[in-house]
């Protein structure tokens, strides 16, 4: 069954445009955030609802939630029960927006809510995915910006599904997008990969990159160098497959320095040195073997999360959202997603 069946005999969605904000102890920036965000909602469209998503926060995060509903029911949450992840937090908040629209957007302000105004007057013309472009990356630390540039061409390079320049979660996705999107259970997401992936009427919206309002950026070079990793292996199989190659050039390369040998020797003799020729040339073969192993593990384990079909994500709490049999912690199928 595929994705967007069954769409026309959906009954109409509850809200015009749901705005799903994944946060990880941002308890500090969400009121700073809806104060911004509410006007510019209920100018650019006639209903709407902000979906919340605590990825298992440390801080008061739920309190402040639970205030700010009752002060404004359009206001709802959902706490998944641990951290999760950004990506999976996604996941969760668009298995919870019922929108004809929704919009992912970052707690911390660095997404300016009044960019959504051009999102939906694109969604108006008949786009169904359009993302918000970062014009330039200086609010990054520098190594940051310099390794997510070499990933983004090795990405280019490998991968068969091509990332538009600059394109983030920062994007208004339309209902059929978000159905589609909802439809892939995988578990190591990526998904900046996954939006491009899926296709369908696109454009980038140019806007400037603001410097986080408070507190830190929630990723560590260790969480971004397996996030790196996660989204290469889910849309190439590259890795898996140089391999051969390698060992075609390897195998050449033993065949010429056996030739080379064997006339040396009968020319002149036997001669006894070479003992550093053999030490690094069985280091290097034993690096590059075990460099081999590795990749196969990183896809293995990979392939490992996968079949064990865990849930995505578990919900601890909601505030204002109904339980919805599509986030129902029970293993996502695709048939019942849709
Ligand atoms: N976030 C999350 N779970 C995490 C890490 C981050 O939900 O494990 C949220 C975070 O609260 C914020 C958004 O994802 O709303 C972007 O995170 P951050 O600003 O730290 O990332 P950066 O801007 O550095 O890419
Ligand atoms: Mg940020």
């Amino acid at each position: 069954m595929s994705a967007t069946e069954g769409l026309t005999t959906r009954e109409p969605a509850r809200v015009e445009l749901a705005v799903v904000v994944p946060v990880f102890n941002e308890a500090e920036n969400i009121p700073t955030l809806l104060a911004r965000l509410t006007p510019v909602l209920e100018r650019a469209v006639s209903s709407h609802e902000i979906i919340f998503v605590d990825d298992g926060s440390r801080d008061n995060t739920m309190e402040v939630l639970r205030a700010l509903h009752a002060a404004d029911p359009r206001v709802t949450a959902v706490s998944l029960s641990r951290n999760f992840g950004k990506e999976i937090a996604i996941a969760a908040g668009l298995d919870n927006a019922d929108g004809e629209a929704v919009v992912i957007m970052d707690a911390d302000l660095q997404h300016p809510p009044e960019i959504i105004e051009a999102f939906v007057e694109k969604w108006r013309e008949g786009y169904r995915n359009v993302y918000g472009q970062r014009i330039a990356r200086d609010t990054d630390r520098l190594l940051r910006r310099v390794f997510s540039r070499r990933f983004y061409r090795l990405f280019a390079a490998m991968g068969e599904t091509s990332l538009p320049e600059g394109a983030g979660d920062f994007r208004l996705l339309d209902r059929v997008a978000v159905l589609s999107l909802r439809a892939m259970g995988e578990r190591a997401r990526f998904s900046k990969g996954l939006y491009a992936w899926i296709g369908f009427k696109s454009i980038g919206v140019p806007f400037n990159v603001a410097a986080r309002a408070t507190g830190d950026s929630k990723f560590s070079y260790r969480k971004l160098t397996r996030f790196a990793l996660d989204g290469l292996m889910s849309f190439t199989t590259m890795p898996l497959m140089v391999w051969t190659y390698v060992g075609t050039a390897v195998s050449f390369f033993a065949l010429l320095m056996a030739a080379r040998f064997l006339l040396v020797t009968f020319i002149y003799g036997i001669d006894v040195p070479g003992f550093a020729t053999i030490i690094v040339s069985v280091m290097f073969l034993g690096g590059v073997q075990l460099l081999s192993l590795g990749v196969l593990g990183e896809y293995i384990g990979r392939i490992f999360a996968e079949v064990k079909r865990r849930p995505l994500y578990l919900v601890g709490e909601r505030i204002g959202l109904e339980a919805e049999a599509v986030a129902d912690p029970a293993p996502r199928t695709h048939s019942r997603r849709v």
